[in-house]
């Protein structure tokens, strides 16, 4: 059992960072709940125990001291819903006399949700004298927040040590994604294959390298695929290409020569004459793309040259799609890919889909619940993959 689910909070003040950095309308209405929604099992864990529960998020970016637009206070009644209907109190601040007084009035079982953190500049500073007078409000420090986990702020990492060890912990969301991750990049049963797409090699150098330490198979999709297509040799029309990356595709290839890494390029493509819903579309190989046309989704070849080595993989991280995904006519290799991780998890493989647009894929296309697990945390899962420390991780753990 974790740490989390073992612990016992009755009669604790557990402050938890959350991440109900949720966007709002004009009205002051959230327009998409979901990271509110997955912090409620670790919520009502710590009520259902007897404790009391003090929230504390950022909202935006305040960039001058409170600010209506950016008020916690817009989202106490949908949290009070989420709750079953339970009251929640709410504080005009997250630190000071209005604060402690709140949370020294909490009984058990009660939730109060503090003012946006991103108010006081100390916050984004990892300010010590801040994160002290935040830590002073609870008894237990619970850190549920995934998504700024990459970030040295005084409520995600430094407040840590105003804690000892034994009340300092992840929340069940949290777990999932370091236990996922861990599992993925620390743990992996091999065959271990990473499928990297999205637009640019230059966003996913260091990732790409940081797992030619750990995969056995490297898939490359999307726009980047051709980057890595013309430094070959390879002719790719007007297709989207970093001319000052050329070198660095080069050298990638041969490092994962040297360490044995097989690098799995898309022999075909779906190719259009020009970037759009409606273009023209017809099929080449990925070095001979005629001149004028783009390659905007992996081809029929590719799909099955793909979908064949996820299939056999034990290990499955994914990474940015195969093609111009929001377009009809080029989501097919995104969908295949997707596809071929349902089938593999399906059939024992353990599969994690992180960090940006293939979070949106498998929501769009209706995979979420057919892989081993979806990362809430895009920035965060991104530094993560590239071999970096969190500081938000590091502080629960040291
Ligand atoms: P990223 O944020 O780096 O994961 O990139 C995601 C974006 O890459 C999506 O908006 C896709 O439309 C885009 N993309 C994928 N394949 C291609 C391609 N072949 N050409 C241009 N853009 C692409």
């Amino acid at each position: 059992m974790s740490k989390f689910s073992a612990y016992n909070f009755s009669g604790q003040k557990t402050l938890i960072r959350v991440d109900f950095n949720v966007p709002l309308n004009d009205k002051y209405e959230i327009t998409d709940d979901t990271r509110m929604r997955a912090a409620i099992p670790t919520i009502k864990k710590i009520t259902a125990d007897g404790g009391s529960v003090i929230l504390m998020s950022h909202l935006g970016r305040p960039k001058d001291g409170p600010t209506e637009k950016y008020s916690l206070k817009h989202l106490v009644n949908h949290l009070s819903k989420l709750l079953g209907g339970a009251a929640v109190a709410f504080a005009n601040d997250c630190i000071g006399k209005e604060a402690e007084d709140a949370a020294a009035k909490l009984q058990p079982g009660q939730v109060l949700l503090l003012e946006n953190l991103r108010f006081y500049k100390e916050e984004e500073k990892g300010n010590e004298q801040f994160a002290e007078k935040l830590a002073k409000l609870g008894t237990v420090y619970v850190n549920d927040a995934f998504g700024t986990a990459h970030r040295a702020h005084a409520s995600t990492a430094v407040i840590a040590k105003f804690f000892p060890a034994d009340k300092r912990m992840f929340g069940l969301l949290m777990e999932g994604e370091v236990s996922s991750a861990e599992k993925v990049l620390h743990n992996s049963q091999k065959p271990f294959v990473a499928i990297i797409g999205g637009a640019k090699v230059s966003d996913k150098i260091l990732i790409i390298e940081n797992l030619l330490e750990r995969a056995t198979d490297i898939i490359i999709g999307g726009g980047m695929a051709y980057t890595f297509m013309k430094a070959a040799g390879g002719k790719i029309g007007k297709s989207l290409c970093e001319e000052d990356r050329l070198d660095t595709a080069n050298e990638l290839i041969k490092k994962a020569e040297a360490k044995g890494v097989f690098i799995h390029l898309p022999s075909d493509s779906v190719i259009a004459d020009k970037f759009a819903a409606d273009a023209e579309t017809s099929v080449a190989p990925s070095n001979n793309i005629p001149d004028g046309w783009l390659g905007l989704d992996i081809g029929p070849n590719a799909c099955d040259q793909f979908a064949n080595v996820i299939k056999r993989s034990k290990t499955i991280l994914w990474n940015g799609p195969m093609g111009v995904f929001e377009m009809e006519k080029f989501q097919h290799g995104t969908k295949v890919v997707a596809t071929a991780i349902a089938e593999a998890t399906q059939n024992g493989s353990f599969s994690l889909v992180g960090g940006g647009d293939s979070v949106a894929a498998v929501n769009q296309f209706g995979f979420a619940e057919k892989v081993s697990y979806v990362s809430t945390g895009g920035g965060a899962m991104l530094e993560y993959f590239e071999g970096k420390v969190l500081p938000g991780i590091a502080a629960v753990q040291s």
